[in-house]
């Protein structure tokens, strides 16, 4: 699932990352490549449309191109914009209502509804410790009724007898009522399925639910039917109307226009997926997790969080304008590692503070990790004012007793001026460097 979807979209974005700025243009021809690689994984084609339409407006906005991360930005509303399009935050199977709440199973035949019956069945009972009680009312295929009732011996879950020669509506109100008097808390209702959408079934769904009143309607669908799915799900709710949708098959190798559009065309959200065929291989359905599978970009976009969290813009302000007049003391350098420290450590954040990009060359050959950026603090801490903005008065008297202040040695402290002599002295030649990553530090705010 996703696979081809996936390489391609990280494919198109990880090559807007390698790039240190972005024009329009850049993001228009990237969003094109988005646009096919999303109508050959079978999304519906307003969905697709939509999609991108949201990228461009997000995206081309100023801060965007102008922040010292575009293509990292980028990806992020690119994350944000397939969440939206899942889904959003998700939503869950209720069965928060008087008992016994009953729960209606619709959809084609084959597409899993009578599986995931039982496996939704097993994970009420088990997970949510609810007493269920499961009825078929595929009053055409004995096979069906049958199938439920081995499914349920399986699972652990009572099912209802079957008595030859009742209607769908008469199983179903004989279900709820045997429920109502064996104190269960869930009956779940497998309507019959049909091979293709017709009337006769639509009716018979209709009739059904008027008689119970369940409180979710649950389309099951084949993700493997890609647009089909869809269109299905589209013609179920406009006659009967849906609560949800569970799409099964999810394990195989759609190509993810069901997952991806059923949200954005019907409206109705998908509450959980199938994704094999034993009876505990069933998901709930996480827009978030969804988005992170499909981009495999959840690195950056954590980052790009954090980093929006936690990045003090004035601060970052100030010491843009500082590094833009070519100063850059003790001071800031504390501040470049406290950020650090901050965002998590040294790792990716490399390329979200300003400066700090073109500086990981320097801190890489201090060898700079984790545990040092502390150290480092610690060091500058046990400096005066004085010796922050001008390390030149560090001479060794001074050092010994910042090494004993910040419980370090002055092989330490020469270290980490011999790194701050660096980084200021290439802080200086960026400066002279026309147009060059100093100019833009101020559309580090973007983030
Ligand atoms: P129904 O006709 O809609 O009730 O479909 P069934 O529940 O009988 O399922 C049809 C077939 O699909 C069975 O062989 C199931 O084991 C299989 N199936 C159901 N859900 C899934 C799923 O999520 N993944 C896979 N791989 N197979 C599934």
């Amino acid at each position: 699932m996703f696979g081809t979807l996936s390489e391609r979209l990280s494919g198109i974005l990880s090559g807007l990352t390698r790039r240190g700025s972005l024009t329009e243009e850049d993001v228009n021809a990237a969003l094109r490549e988005v646009r096919r690689a999303l109508l050959e994984a079978d999304v519906a084609l307003e969905v697709v449309r939509s999609f991108t339409d949201k990228v461009r407006e997000r995206a081309v906005g100023a801060e965007v191109l102008k922040s010292v991360t575009p293509g990292q930005q980028v990806i992020k509303i690119v994350n944000d914009v397939l969440i939206d399009t899942l889904g959003g935050e998700g939503e869950v199977i209720g069965f928060d209502a008087v008992p016994p709440v009953p729960i209606l199973m619709v959809g084609l035949q084959g597409s899993g509804k009578t599986t995931s019956t039982a496996k939704i069945a097993k994970r009420l009972t088990e997970r949510n410790k609810k007493k269920v009680l499961m009825a078929s009312l595929d009053t055409r295929r004995p096979a069906a009724m049958e199938q439920l009732a081995i499914l349920g011996t399986q699972v652990g879950v009572q099912t209802l007898p079957i008595v030859a020669g009742q209607s769908a509506v008469q199983i179903a109100r004989r279900a709820v009522e045997a429920a109502r008097l064996g104190g269960y808390d869930v009956v779940m209702l497998d309507t019959a399925g049909r091979v293709t959408l017709d009337d006769t079934l639509m009716e018979e769904v209709a009739q059904v639910k008027a008689a119970t009143s369940p409180h979710e309607v649950l389309l099951v669908a084949d993700a493997l039917t890609g647009q089909d799915a869809v269109n299905t799900a589209r013609a179920f709710d406009a006659r009967v109307g849906l609560t949800g949708i569970v799409l099964t098959r999810m394990d195989g190798d759609s190509r993810g226009g069901a997952a991806l559009s059923m949200r954005a065309v019907t409206g109705k959200p998908i509450k959980l997926v199938g994704t094999g065929e034993k009876v505990d291989e069933l998901d709930d359905f996480h827009p978030s997790r969804v988005a992170n599978r499909i981009l495999g970009m959840g690195d950056i976009v954590s980052l790009v969080e954090k980093a929006a969290q936690t990045v003090d813009a004035d601060k970052a302000q100030a010491l843009a304008q500082r590094l833009a007049k070519g100063n850059f003391d003790l001071d800031d350098l504390r501040m470049q590692l406290q950020q650090m420290e901050k965002m998590g450590g040294f790792g990716g954040v490399m390329g979200l503070l300003p400066g700090m990009a073109q500086m990981k060359n320097q801190l890489a050959a201090a060898k700079v990790d984790d545990k040092m950026i502390a150290r480092q603090v610690a060091i500058i801490n046990s400096m005066t004012p004085a010796e922050r903005r001008n390390p030149d008065l560090l001479k060794n008297s001074r050092k010994k007793r910042i090494a004993a202040g910040s419980g370090t040695s002055p092989e330490a402290i020469n270290k980490l001026l011999k790194m701050h002599r660096g980084m200021a002295d290439m802080m200086k030649a960026m400066k002279k460097q026309k147009g060059g990553m100093l100019g833009k530090l101020g559309g580090m705010f973007g983030l």
